[in-house]
């Protein structure tokens, strides 16, 4: 099906990454989550067909593609294995993109190009055990010492830390109260008095290597600094297109699988002598399912577009994020109920399909955070509608 807004060449992308993810991924994708184990090999083949560092610049390797292109290809992904999904995301997202925007020529040589190729891998950093939805405070210090900063504290919920290579690290840079204290550094996974310490299993996206970061005397080289204290508003700035092609288009892709394969099973199963997929109460109920999904696709896609086209929005982002993230709750929800028992089986992707999508409205700013932002600007006066 033709999708409103793209042009030919993203057509092309979406069709070429669903059909490789169908052939590719989707085989491996019930294993990755049974056994918690990252499917990094996956980013690999995206990166030997081409699909790693699609932001980048062409002059680090990259090809180029604006947001909207990282939003097909990660709602193609999530479509046949969402733990692949976000583990392209952190990669070809957060980090890279606040190195090409915030970095100094030396942090960009050091990693784009190779990060461009698939070869270093990337997460990023920013919760702690006190510092969640309230980022300000962060406690993990690094403290001046020569050409070094040294590092202690701890990190939690870092997703792929089990994988990356690199790490974008907040940390507190100052005394300073709040926001203002804080900063970010760049460490290399190697670094002494740096450890990935406990795996941590969350409900869903079990396949995402999430674990707890650990710096004990962690020294570093000054330079390493990427944004120093009071930068925050910038790094935010950055993240902004992150909030729109890290997660949703994850729940996007999850949710269009789960009306697939419920749409094909009531098709199949038959009670009282006839196909579920004739019950009219049934019929209602996935066209409100196709209805939510394509009202979130066309936020989604409009978000993208918006900052392909220059103009991007906060509001857009949040409406969008919260859209999106509550629809594929709501059809993955629904999907497990239409599949009766079948649903709740680990043998069919019912479950796994809820649970990957629910804690996404968590991560990245949680829908509450989101409603605020959304309301602030519309009391403001900043958001036409
Ligand atoms: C799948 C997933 C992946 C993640 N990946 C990463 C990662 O890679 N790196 C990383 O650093 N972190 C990651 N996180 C952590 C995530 O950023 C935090 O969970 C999130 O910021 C919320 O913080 P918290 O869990 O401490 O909840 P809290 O901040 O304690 O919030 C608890 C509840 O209170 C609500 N609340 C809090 N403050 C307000 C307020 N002012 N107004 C209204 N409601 C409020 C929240 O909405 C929430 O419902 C991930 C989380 C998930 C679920």
């Amino acid at each position: 099906m033709q999708q409103f807004g793209l042009n030919e060449d993203q057509r092309l992308i979406s069709d070429a990454v669903r059909t490789l993810a169908k052939e590719k991924f989707a085989p491996g994708a019930a294993q990755a989550d049974r056994k918690y184990r990252p499917p990094v090999e996956n980013l690999q083949v995206l990166a030997e067909h081409g699909y790693t560092g699609l932001f980048l610049p062409e002059a680090y390797g990259g090809a180029g593609l604006g947001l909207m292109d990282t939003v097909l290809v990660i709602e193609q992904l999530a479509r046949s294995c969402a733990n692949t999904a976000i583990l392209f995301s952190c990669t070809d997202g957060a980090t890279p993109r606040a190195l090409l925007h915030l970095g100094s020529d030396a942090h960009k040589d050091r990693y784009l190009h190779r990060i461009a190729k698939g070869e270093v891998l990337t997460a990023w950093s920013m919760s702690e055990a006190n510092a969640g939805s309230d980022v300000g405070n962060v406690q993990t210090r690094a403290v001046q010492d020569g050409d070094y900063l040294v590092l202690n504290g701890s990190k939690l919920w870092c997703t792929a830390a089990q994988v990356a290579d690199l790490f974008l690290v907040l940390v507190r840079l100052t005394p300073a109260p709040g926001l203002a204290g804080v900063g970010a550094v760049l460490i290399d996974k190697d670094t002494p008095g740096f450890t990935v310490s406990k795996h941590l299993d969350l409900l869903g996206l079990r396949g995402t290597g999430m674990a707890e970061l650990v710096f004990q005397d962690c020294r570093i080289p000054a330079s390493n600094l990427l944004l120093p204290a009071g930068g925050m508003r910038q790094l935010f700035q950055v993240l902004d297109a992150d909030r729109i092609a890290g997660n949703p288009p994850i729940c996007l892709g999850v949710a269009e699988a789960a009306l697939e394969h419920i749409t094909a099973h009531l098709q199949e199963r038959t009670q009282f002598g006839k196909p579920l997929a004739e019950q009219q109460g049934l019929q209602w109920k996935l066209a409100d399912m196709a209805i939510d999904v394509e009202a979130a696709r066309a936020l989604l896609y409009r978000a993208a577009a918006r900052v392909d086209a220059g103009e991007p929005s906060i509001v857009d982002t949040s409406i969008t994020k919260t859209y999106v993230n509550q629809m594929a709750v709501r059809v993955t929800n629904e999907a497990m109920q239409l599949a009766g028992a079948y649903g709740l089986s680990e043998e069919y992707p019912y479950e796994r399909h809820f649970r990957d999508v629910r804690g996404m409205s968590i991560g990245y700013g949680t829908t509450e955070i989101h409603r605020s932002s959304i309301a602030r600007e519309l009391l403001k006066g900043n958001y036409a509608f």
